[in-house]
């Protein structure tokens, strides 16, 4: 029997990373991505299709858009508009209160129902954008929280939260896709979700940015 990973697949450059990395460690791919409540729906849309390309058998998309009624974050309420100044100093706008405790909580659930052994996660603590579900620390903490949570966990198969591009740069990352031939191209990470990219909000910037460092050409569209 093959061994199962859950990816938490936002449609974005490192979780669709992280699908190709899963891959090449021979694991079947079970995709969860889940629908927030962000402003658009371009990154589910592009997460069906990065799951189509890697044949997954079942990809889930999990409907937590009441999550909105939260808010608190540029992606999610409307009254926050998506900042174009990235300051160092500062957990930006874009932050999504508690959103990766929210995903890796679900993904251990759905981890213990299908018997999968691991879920990927695409943080990085190196180019990120502060935020602070994205700590090596909390991962850490939550790796042993879900296993004292779960089933799974109480009967001894534990689950680990696998998260190879914690100490990789964007750069790195782009590196390693292009290596497992990553489908890039089905990818988004603009925060306005439009057909083309803007080029210009954080998320746009650091993609960019990747690319160019790593030597090569981003392939999908942006505006002008
Ligand atoms: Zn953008």
């Amino acid at each position: 029997m093959s061994k199962k990973a859950v990816i938490v697949l936002s449609g974005g450059l490192d979780s669709t990373t992280c699908m190709g990395m899963a891959k090449e460690k021979g694991y079947e791919l079970y995709p969860i991505t889940f629908h927030y409540g962000q402003k658009h729906n371009r990154e589910v849309e592009q997460a069906k299709k990065v799951a189509e390309y890697y044949e997954a058998p079942d990809h889930r998309i999990v409907n937590i858009s009441f999550l909105n009624q939260i808010g608190g974050s540029a992606l999610t309420d409307q009254s926050i508009d998506v900042p174009t100044d990235m300051d160092e100093d500062e957990i930006p706008a874009t932050y999504v209160p508690a959103r990766n405790m929210i995903f890796l909580s679900l993904a251990s659930a759905y981890a213990e129902v299908i018997g999968a052994e691991a879920i990927y996660i695409g943080v990085s603590a190196v180019d990120y954008s502060g935020y602070p579900d994205c700590r090596p620390e909390f991962i850490e903490s939550m790796n042993e929280t879900v296993n004292l949570a779960t089933k799974a966990g109480a009967t001894g198969s534990n689950m680990v939260i696998e998260t190879p591009l914690i100490d990789l740069t964007k750069a790195e990352t782009v590196k390693e896709g292009l290596r497992l031939d990553v489908p890039y191209e089905l990818t988004t990470s603009c925060y306005n979700g439009e057909e083309e990219a803007c080029g210009e909000c954080d998320s746009c910037r650091l993609r960019l940015k990747g690319f160019e460092e790593a030597g090569s050409t981003d392939p999908i569209p942006y505006k002008g």
